[in-house]
C-alpha cells in the first residue's frame, strides 16, 4: 500500500484548497479529483486545476458526471433558481443547492480509484457550517460510509469538520493560502461572487 500517498476532494473552494495546504504541509503526495457535473459554479474547477499546480499534486484528476442525476438541485438545473439571503441571514434547513447525493456518488468513485491506486486514505473538507444544511456533510454521514469503506481497508477522513467557516478561514490564512485563488460562490459570473448565495453569505461572515 502507498503509505503516504492520499486522495483528495478538490473543488476550487476555500475549504478543500485550505486541506490541500494542509496536506502538503504534512507531506502527504496528494492525487487531487474534482468533478464536472454541469454545476452553475464550474469555473471553480479552474481554481482547482490552478492550485494542484501550486501545490504540485502528483495527479489532477477532472471525473465527468452526467448532469441528469442531479436535475432537482439548483446548483444544476439552469430553470431553477439558487436561493439567495440578506447579509447574517441563513437557511435552517436543507436548501435547494443541495445536490442530490452527490457526496455519497463523489466518494464512492474516490474509493473506487483508492482501491485501483493501492490509496487508503481519502480525504474531504466538510466543515462544520455545512453540516447544518447538508445532511451530507455530517459526521453521521461520514461515519456510515467508513462502516462501508472499511471493507477495502480505506478510511475518508474530514479534518476539518468540527471547524466554522470562519476558522477554517483561520487555518488558511496560518497556512498562506491566497484565497482569491479560491472560490465558493454557487453562481458566479465569470469569476465574480454573486454575495447573495448561500455559499457567500456564509463565506462574507467567515472573513
Ligand atoms: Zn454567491
Amino acid at each position: 500500500m502507498e503509505k503516504n500517498k492520499v486522495i483528495l476532494l478538490l473543488s476550487g473552494g476555500i475549504d478543500s484548497t485550505t486541506l490541500l495546504a494542509k496536506l502538503k504541509e504534512e507531506n502527504k503526495e496528494v492525487l487531487a479529483i474534482s468533478y464536472f457535473y454541469d454545476q452553475k459554479h464550474a469555473i471553480e474547477l479552474e481554481f482547482a486545476k490552478e492550485n494542484a499546480e501550486k501545490y504540485s499534486v502528483i495527479e489532477h484528476k477532472t471525473i465527468q458526471l452526467d448532469s441528469q442525476l442531479f436535475s432537482s438541485s439548483a446548483l444544476v438545473n439552469s430553470n431553477k433558481q439558487l436561493s439567495t439571503y440578506k447579509d447574517g441571514e441563513k437557511p435552517k434547513g436543507q436548501e435547494n443547492a443541495y445536490v442530490p447525493y452527490r457526496n455519497l456518488v463523489f466518494l464512492s468513485m474516490a474509493l473506487s480509484l483508492a482501491e485501483s491506486y493501492r490509496i487508503n486514505d481519502i480525504y474531504v473538507a466538510f466543515n462544520n457550517d455545512d453540516c447544518v444544511n447538508f445532511w451530507d456533510c455530517t459526521s453521521a454521514f461520514l461515519s456510515q460510509l467508513n462502516t462501508i469503506s472499511e471493507q477495502s481497508k480505506t478510511e475518508v477522513h474530514a479534518p476539518l469538520i468540527n471547524l466554522t467557516k470562519k476558522e477554517v478561514v483561520q487555518l488558511a490564512k496560518k497556512l498562506d493560502v491566497d484565497l482569491n485563488k479560491t472560490i465558493s460562490c454557487y453562481q458566479p459570473s465569470n469569476d465574480r461572487e454573486c454575495g447573495r448565495c448561500l455559499s457567500c453569505v456564509v463565506k462574507k461572515e467567515a472573513l
